[in-house]
């Protein structure tokens, strides 16, 4: 008999969230209605910011976040080349030239170091960045004290991506609050840490930025009359004051996101152990996790191990990948540096620029991580890679 399938990471539902969504179908309103605001508010509460803003997915936070602080043609945005492409599509979107910072390879996050170096270049050259998108990578928070200090240092913005991060920490303060950025994004898809199905949130304590990307979410459109130019022409009056989208969350999704705000802080707390525990049953092996900043919490999006290559050879990660897959276990790999992409390629880049993530992506896999794992999932895990890895 053969184990079921195990995903690299799968939504936990309960009837609770079930009944929650019926609820909406119920109601009068299935979007713009009030299932969205109380989403809003506990996400935001939560993180410690001043306002959330939900829109139809993550991309779509980070494309109006970075429209609404400004970011245009000719512009440059600069992330890292490990994550996913909407990181950088976003800044595209926006008519603006993306740049990279190559990783550190101990923690796979955008290296401090390398950003520093590249920013006295690039004062140099005149081709500072408007706009930074660190990637909370598999939930781990950047040093965000210290890109904010660069940020007041070169005049660039922070626009946060913790996709991977709801329910982390850093500096004792929870990922998400803004303390040290303008604006942070977050990703509701169903392998994040909560899922509204499809969805995202900006958290910011910025009043301004959040009122842009609000607009922004409903075509740019106002119905404010102290927002208009000139008079209102009465009750159904509103004004398009810029080019937006409709990039709204539906109150189904809305009231799925809010039920599931209930079960973070066990979510979290669940990721959290079985990451330790992977951690204690990988020792020994020809791999290692990704390091640990001690001064935070990962959100525990992913739990990534990188492969010894020389140590495995004559075997490689590949061979090692299709073992694991033929057992039963859907191992993946995050990321694909964004550069290598054949659309990046058009735009000028190639292999060998981004060395430290070129390296890591060669050796990198995502483990099974997801709420509803047992410990014996973790264990079985562990036989798995043992029989990948026997010669
Ligand atoms: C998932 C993800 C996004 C995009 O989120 P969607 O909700 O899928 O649009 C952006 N950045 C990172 C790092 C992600 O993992």
């Amino acid at each position: 008999m053969s184990d079921p399938f195990l995903p690299y990471g799968r939504q936990s539902l309960d009837e609770a969230d079930i009944a929650a969504v019926v609820e909406v179908l119920h109601s009068d309103f299935l979007t713009q209605g009030p299932a969205v605001p109380r989403f809003e508010k506990a996400v935001a509460g939560w993180c410690g910011a001043r306002h959330g803003i939900a829109l139809a997915n993550g991309t779509a936070t980070l494309h109006c976040a970075a429209k609404a602080l400004g970011l245009g043609h000719g512009d440059r945005l600069w992330t890292s080349p490990i994550t996913f492409v909407a990181s950088a599509n976003a800044g595209r979107y926006c008519g603006a030239k993306i740049d990279f910072v190559d990783i550190d390879p101990a923690t796979a996050l955008m290296c401090p170091e390398r950003l520093e170096a590249k920013l006295v270049q690039a004062e140099k050259d005149g081709t500072l960045p408007k706009i930074v998108v660190p990637v909370h990578f598999a939930g781990q928070s950047c040093d965000m004290p210290r890109l904010h200090a660069l940020g007041q240092k070169y005049g660039f913005k922070i626009l946060e991506d913790a996709a991977h991060a709801l329910g982390g920490e850093f500096l004792g303060e929870r990922i998400g609050n803004a303390k040290w950025s303008d604006a942070v994004s977050h990703s509701f898809h169903p392998v994040k840490i909560i899922t509204s199905g499809e969805g995202g949130m900006i958290t910011t304590n910025d009043d301004e930025l959040a009122w842009r990307i609000a607009t922004l979410r409903t075509h740019g459109i106002t119905r404010e009359p102290d927002r208009m130019q000139g008079e209102s022409h009465g009750p159904w009056y509103y004004q398009q004051l810029e080019l937006g989208f409709n990039y709204r969350l539906t109150d189904l999704q809305a009231a799925l996101g809010a039920s599931q705000m209930g079960k973070l802080e066990a979510f979290a707390r669940r990721r959290r152990e079985l990451a330790d525990l992977y951690d204690r049953e990988l020792a020994g092996l020809p791999l290692r996790p990704l390091a640990r900043d001690p001064r935070g919490i990962s959100g525990w999006h992913l739990y990534m191990i990188v492969l010894d290559l020389d140590a495995i050879r004559p075997r490689t990660r590949r061979q090692v990948f299709e073992s694991l897959r033929a057992q039963g276990l859907g191992v993946n790999v995050h990321y694909i540096p964004v550069h290598l992409q054949p659309d990046y390629a058009r735009l000028g880049f190639e292999s060998g620029m981004f060395p430290e993530a070129e390296r890591y992506y060669e050796a990198c896999i995502t483990l099974p991580l997801f709420p509803a794992m047992t410990d014996a999932d973790v264990t079985r895990v562990r036989a798995a890679l043992e029989q990948a890895l026997a010669a």
